[in-house]
């Protein structure tokens, strides 16, 4: 019996070192119908005295066996082992990012829009000073050119001072109608609790036949109850854009007291939440618009201040300190 149990090991450990499949072996010998299994399972058939000897002899050998086998199968699936690798654990969960309150705020003024028929455009950060200024109506001696607001590059180029030319460029290679609307980075040479050199603005515009204040009223009424809730009071104050004639500043009753006064709204009962007005007929002399045909809206807003009113924010350097503790928030 102990010469049979050898004799089984050596047999089987060369059979794995010729290369025969590790699985096949284990069924072989140690399976239900295995050769070494049927040989424990005779142990209790033997003479008393003889059963302990041989039950050990018959279990230490097994135990070679089935390490042996172990070792050929790991062996076989390739390296995983040596890396201390194992395909079969559960994979770990990375940490998982989520979007910058003003990207989140960005997309929904956007998705706003995008549904009431608009399509998005983008356009450079660094902008000639033709299409930020000149082309939008703004001579060379006005005040939104001076040397404290606006970043130099060269004498004719600017880091855009906001989204509006945007407008200028797609006019000029699109024939009307238009209707779209433009986020992106402004830049300004301005740093307080509600300003920072670098922030974000939608643009908006809208030029075809026939469109009146009405429209304008219309979409930027539509926006408003879609982004704030449609109890949102609003209301259209007259006020003054170089490119636009007549202009309106749209302010809304104020998120923090509900119209009855507080430091947000500085007592006002109301916030400002963005610019608009009637394209100036003078605009669409710079892009072969005939003004005698078309006519349409712009408006633009601060997409930093929506999401300081929206999430009740009062210093909008939180933004950009990269806090997680402030950006895990939202
Ligand atoms: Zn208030």
């Amino acid at each position: 019996m102990e010469d049979e149990l050898h004799r089984l090991q050596t047999e089987a450990l060369a059979a794995l070192e010729s290369g025969q499949d590790p699985d096949e072996l284990k069924v072989r010998y140690l399976g239900r119908k295995g050769r070494l299994t049927a040989i424990l399972r005779g142990v209790k058939d033997l003479p008393v005295a003889k059963r302990p000897g041989i039950g050990q002899l018959a279990n230490r050998l097994k135990a070679e066996l089935e390490a042996a086998l172990a070792r050929a199968a790991s062996d076989a699936r390739g390296g995983e082992a040596a890396f201390g690798l194992d395909i079969g654990l559960p994979g770990r969960r990375g940490p998982l990012g989520r979007l910058h309150p003003i990207t989140q705020t960005e997309t929904d003024i956007c998705d706003i829009f995008i549904r009431m028929g608009f399509s998005v455009v983008e356009t450079r950060e660094v902008e000639l000073d033709y299409y930020c200024f000149e082309a939008l109506n703004m001579p060379p001696d006005h005040p939104a050119r001076d040397m404290q607001d606006t970043f130099y590059i060269t004498e004719d180029v600017v880091l855009r001072t906001h989204t509006s030319p945007a407008q200028v460029r797609t006019m000029e290679s699109t024939p009307p109608p238009v209707k779209i609307v433009c986020p992106g980075k402004a830049f300004r040479r301005d740093s307080d609790v509600t300003h920072t050199p670098m922030f974000h603005q939608v643009e908006g515009l809208l030029v075809d036949e026939g469109v009146s204040f009405g429209d304008l009223k219309g979409v930027l009424a539509e926006f408003v109850r879609q982004l704030f809730g449609p109890r949102t009071p609003l209301r259209f104050r007259p006020s003054f854009f170089p490119f636009t004639e007549p202009s309106a500043e749209v302010d809304i009753g104020c998120v923090v007291c509900r119209g009855k006064g507080c430091r947000v709204c500085k007592q006002t009962g109301w916030l400002e939440i963005l610019g608009s007005g009637m394209v100036d007929p003078n605009v669409y002399g710079f892009v072969d618009y005939d003004p005698d045909v078309i006519s349409g809206f712009a408006f633009g807003m601060g997409v930093e201040r929506i999401a300081m009113l929206r999430y009740g924010i009062d210093d909008i350097r939180l933004f950009f300190q990269n806090d997680l503790r402030f950006l895990r928030q939202f």
